[in-house]
This record gives structure tokens, sequence and C-alpha cells, in this order.
């Protein structure tokens, strides 16, 4: 059996979006230095990724100015200082310049790391697992903010975002890594256990109560985008400017150093170890135009979160067949839409995650639909499972891709 998850995609190098930098080599030597090798490696492939693109037709945007270590002790409000950390599972890397950007950093890393250990329903001492495991009970400001959003967003997608899948990754073997493929009639009993509306959230004396036993809740398709939300607030407070990047699930907070925008490249669908694309169709997989495509494209932005999902990131394989880890709340599978990768460009870095996942979920024409109510909230960058690349109007000016781009008006 075959599985890939990002932490181990991560640990090769291997990102969902990253930023065109420039200066990774001096991550690579930092890491080195330290003996940490998955940083190297990280970093290292960073940087080979980053110049395959300068090589790419495209305009090279890589700064002189970005990847400088924060251990440099005095910071020029123009010199853009990173910090690198793990945690959800994932590398991080935040971006910041001006006066107060150390101070901004230090706050942001332990932001991160309080709402790691808050929210992840695995991590046995974490108040959603708390939660689960005692039906409910007394939110956190944080907790209740994000259980709230989820039960909106779960009435705005048609069920498709939902939070109370988890007994049914469970039975997948997505919360452990023991991998399975759940018989129909233990899918038959925990699907009841899934519906938001058997939540019964009180947002004013900040409680929830599970209707059902056995229920549980999972906020790991949201909490990323919820917390570069949380740190471009901590980078505003300090009046500074700069870049989130959450394993690939990008937020940037004003413009770069130099004034331009960042450009946020979008992976290609990840192949697996055997250089397949399971998740494209057959014809589409084996096309030339996307053998050799690094990126679906480049969005330039300095204002947005830019997040992805996309069951490419988290799978396994069992006869031939691919598993991934975003939930058909309606049937207990991994769902099976026409979409192969999900991108949304949103001010609100919450809704961009919440809708990542759920648009995924829905596919091409539910997406679009919901899109057109919505415009002004989001914009989506979008892959279907021919390899065809769709874009929503709104971001026509910010994102090129070299392959043809499909509007969605
Ligand atoms: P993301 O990478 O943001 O798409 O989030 C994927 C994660 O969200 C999965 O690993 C699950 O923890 C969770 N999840 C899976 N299916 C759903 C769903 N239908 N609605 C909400 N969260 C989900
Ligand atoms: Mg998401």
């Amino acid at each position: 059996m075959h599985y890939r998850n990002r932490k181990k995609l991560l640990a090769i190098g291997l990102v969902s979006i990253l930023l065109l930098l420039n200066g990774c080599g001096n991550a690579a030597e930092r890491a080195a230095d330290s003996g940490d090798e998955k940083a190297v490696s990280e970093a290292a492939a960073s940087q080979s990724i980053a110049s395959s693109q300068e090589a790419a037709p495209s305009e090279n945007t890589a700064s002189s100015q970005t990847g400088t270590s924060s251990q440099n002790a005095a910071s020029s409000a123009e010199e853009l200082l990173t910090r690198e950390v793990f945690a959800m599972d994932t590398y991080m890397t935040f971006s910041a310049y001006g006066e107060d950007a150390e101070t901004a950093l230090d706050e942001a890393e332990a932001e991160i790391l309080r709402l790691d250990q808050l929210l992840a329903a695995e991590s046995e001492d974490s108040e959603v697992a708390a939660l689960n495991k005692n039906g409910g009970g007394r939110l956190s400001e944080d907790t209740a903010y994000l259980i709230e959003r989820s039960i909106a967003l779960n009435e705005e997608t048609d069920g498709a975002f939902e939070i109370t899948v988890y007994p049914v990754k469970q039975a997948w073997g997505f919360t452990d890594e023991n991998y399975r493929i759940p018989s129909d009639e233990e899918l038959a009993e925990l699907l009841p256990l899934v519906g938001s509306d058997q939540l019964e959230l009180d947002a004013e004396n900040k409680t929830v109560t599970y209707k059902k036993e056995g229920m549980k809740i999972d906020l790991g398709g949201i909490t990323k985008g919820y917390a570069s939300s949380r740190l471009t607030d901590i980078f505003m407070k300090h009046d500074v400017q700069g870049m989130i990047n959450l394993g690939g699930n990008v937020q940037v907070y004003g413009p770069k150093p130099d004034g331009s925008g960042w450009r946020v490249a979008i992976q290609t669908p990840e192949r697996t170890e055997e250089n397949t694309l399971p998740w494209l169709s057959q014809a589409a997989s084996g096309s030339a135009a996307l053998a050799g495509v690094d990126y679906i494209g480049v969005l330039e932005t300095d204002s947005q979160a830019v997040i992805t999902s996309g069951g490419y990131e988290r799978y396994f394989e069992k006869d031939g067949v691919y598993y991934h880890h975003i939930i058909d709340p309606k049937t207990g599978y991994p769902s099976d839409a026409d979409l192969v990768s999900v991108t949304i460009v949103s001010e609100d870095g919450t809704l961009a995650d919440g809708l990542s996942t759920s648009m995924f979920v829905l596919g091409l024409d539910k997406a679009s639909e919901i899109w057109r109510a919505h415009s002004d909230e989001f914009d989506m960058i979008l892959m279907d499972t021919d390899g065809r690349l769709y874009a929503t109007e709104g971001i026509k000016e910010q994102f090129t891709s070299d392959l043809e781009i499909h509007w969605i008006a």
C-alpha cells in the first residue's frame, strides 16, 4: 500500500504552493549549519523549483532582499526577516519587514504554536480532542469562532463543508496513518453521526453540545486559513508587512519590500512515486500540455490568502485505487467530483480554507454557481480531471499561466 501525506511531501521539499523567492540558498545553508536534514532538503528543493521557474517564459520576480535570516540583529525597515517553524504537521515560513518585524515574528510563532495545541483533533490534549471525548463542552474564543464559521459554511456549501466528518476520517485511517478501506456496513453506521445540524452551538455562552453519542469534529479543513488570518492581524497590529506560508497555504499582507506584489505559484497536482497522475483522466495524465509543467500558474497579490486543496496532498493506494483525505459527507467516501486542485483567493483566510476543501467536494459547476453568488468575497483557480484550467474573472489581472485559462464569468 502506498501513501503520501503533506508532512512527508514537504520533507522532500514539495509544497503545493510556494512563493517565488530568491535566497532559498541562505535557508539551505542555515539548515545545513544546524544539521537539520529535513530543512536542508526542503530549502534546497524550494530553490531548485524557484530556479526552474526562472527558466520559464514568465517574468522572474525573485527579490534579492528575501530569505534573510531573522538571526540578523539590526533590521532596516526594508529588510525582510524570515522565520521557519514546524507546526500543524507542516513546514511554515513567516516573512516580515518593518520596524517591529522581529517582534511580530516572535508573536506569530507563539500564536501558531498556541493554535496548533488548541485545535488539532489528533493530539490528545487539544481542546478539540476534549470536546470529542466529552460530546461537547465549553469553548475558547477561537474554537467558538471556528465552529460558528464552519456551521455557516456548511449551510453555504449544501453540506459539503462538514466538520463532523471526523469519525469517517478515522475509519479510513487518515487520523493515524493506519490506512484501510471501511466496509459499507461500517460507513452506514458512521454516517448518521455526520451532520452539522446535530451540533448545538451556543455562541453567546460559548458552549457546544453534540446531539449524538460518538460524534466528533475536525477543524483540519479550516485551521490553517484561520491561523494565517490571525497572523496577518499580528502583522497589522505591529504595522509590519509580509507573507505567511503555512505549508503551501499562503497569506500576504502588503507588498514586497520593493513595492511589487508577491508572486504565488500554484503547483500542478503532485505525481505519485510511480510518476503517474491518477487524479487526472487517462488522456489528461499523459497529455503533453501537462508534462513538465511545475505550476498551474502564478498569482500576484499584495493583500490576499491563496489556499489550495487537492486529493494528492494526502492519500493512500490499494489495489491500484487511490483514496484521498477529503471526504464527501454524503457518501463517507473520498469525494469523487471532477476537480483535482482547488485554490481559493480571498482576503479572508478562514473562508479561503473552508471553501478550498468544500469546492473540491462540490465540483466545477456547483463551485462556479456559488462563486457567482459571492464573487465579491473570493476568487478561484481550478483544475478539472481532464487537466483543464479554470479561473474566475475577478483575478483576470492577477493570474497568469502557460496553460490555456478558461475564465469563469
Ligand atoms: P484541506 O487541506 O484544507 O482541504 O483540509 C483537508 C482536511 O479537512 C482533511 O484532512 C480532514 O481533516 C478535513 N476534511 C475532510 N473532508 C472534509 C469535509 N468534507 N469538510 C470539512 N473538512 C473535511
Ligand atoms: Mg481547506
